[in-house]
């Protein structure tokens, strides 16, 4: 028999963790385990009832149809090695506009680097591997909560780029001050791309400045469609210059998104105002990405990102540069 529902059982007194967890949870949060797994998903209904609204769906058709109807905020996904099909559930979740944006977690018996990987590639926040220890899955299932309820709560500020329709500067910050200390204290990748579309005054100049302005919405879009997860964040920092932030996301991670920007946008065809001509822009960008350690600094970390858009401008622009 496969160690399908192997769980981690702490003895320990209720840690000062946990306390915390309930001080912050919002009790009201609720969360969707999918699995096919009975006894799995016992165990995580009974680890998690006391602090979260539960629900369950036992076929991946129900969990589907539970999550549409439920919203719930979190979707705990349980992926055992006798039922291979919980990655094409994932994909599906990611490609429903109703789904898109819930976070899933992924609670999984494969523990493989691969694995963890195609989960996260997928668009998974994050992923537990079994045997997990019950007060870390639920520290991570709450910082899922916090995330979402400061995305909530930035929502609320009314804070998006009235032009693009995406998260503006203070907005970013206060993204990019949150990923960073989750990154410290978790020890995970954090990875930010700068990204300044090219010779852009020039283009103001030739075609006129509301042209430019779609040509901004149209860039936003690109990047909104790039990014894979739903806790990486696109924003307009500047007037033609956009950040994206990714948690846990590697270098690598970072270059294939930052490529597929810069391709994406390299393929842009806008016909000018009168129509008469075919218009394209490029951009430049500017990656850092890193595990911050002690002596990391957020500027530190910010400007990085800057100089390797300096660099890529440097170099000739339409460029990655890390
Ligand atoms: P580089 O490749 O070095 O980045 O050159 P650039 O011309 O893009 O850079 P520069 O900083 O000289 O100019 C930025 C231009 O971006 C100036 C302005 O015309 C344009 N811009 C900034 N904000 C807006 C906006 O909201 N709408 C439009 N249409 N243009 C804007
Ligand atoms: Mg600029
Ligand atoms: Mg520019």
């Amino acid at each position: 028999m496969e160690d399908n529902n192997v769980f981690i059982k702490s003895n320990e007194a209720q840690s000062s963790l946990d306390l915390n967890i309930k001080k912050n949870n919002a009790a009201n949060s609720s969360i969707l385990l999918i699995g096919v797994e009975k006894s799995n998903l016992s165990c995580l209904e009974a680890l998690l009832s006391k602090d979260y609204s539960i629900s369950i769906a036992k076929t991946a058709a129900a969990g589907i149809e539970k999550a549409i109807k439920d919203k719930p905020d979190i979707i705990l996904l349980n992926i055992i090695k006798s039922c291979t099909d919980g990655f094409e559930m994932l994909s599906t979740l990611k490609k429903i506009s109703e789904t898109e944006n819930i976070p899933v977690i992924i609670v999984s018996t494969f523990t493989d680097i691969e694995s963890e990987e195609k989960g996260l590639i997928l668009g998974a926040v994050d992923y537990v591997k079994i045997p997990f220890n019950d007060r870390i899955l639920k520290a991570r299932i709450n910082t899922h909560i916090q995330i979402l309820k400061q995305l909530h709560v930035i929502e609320q500020r009314g804070i998006m780029d009235g032009l693009t329709n995406i998260p503006n500067r203070r907005c970013f910050d206060e993204r990019i001050a949150l990923e960073w200390r989750r990154a410290m204290r978790d020890q995970r990748n954090l990875s930010f791309l700068m990204i300044d579309i090219d010779k852009f005054k020039d283009y103001n100049d030739t075609y006129g400045h509301l042209h430019g302005d779609s040509v901004l919405k149209a860039v936003a879009q690109i990047l909104v469609a790039a990014v894979m997860r739903s806790t990486d964040m696109c924003a307009r920092i500047g007037g033609e210059e956009f950040a994206v932030i990714m948690p846990d996301t590697n270098l690598s991670g970072a270059i294939y998104i930052a490529e597929k920007i810069r391709t994406d946008v390299e393929a842009l065809r806008l016909p000018s105002p009168d129509g008469k001509i075919i218009t394209t822009v490029t951009v430049s960008i500017g990656i850092a990405s890193l595990i911050p350690k002690e002596k990391d600094t957020i500027v530190d970390f910010m400007s990085k990102a800057d100089a390797n858009l300096y660099t890529a401008k440097k170099a000739g622009r339409n460029k990655v540069f890390y």
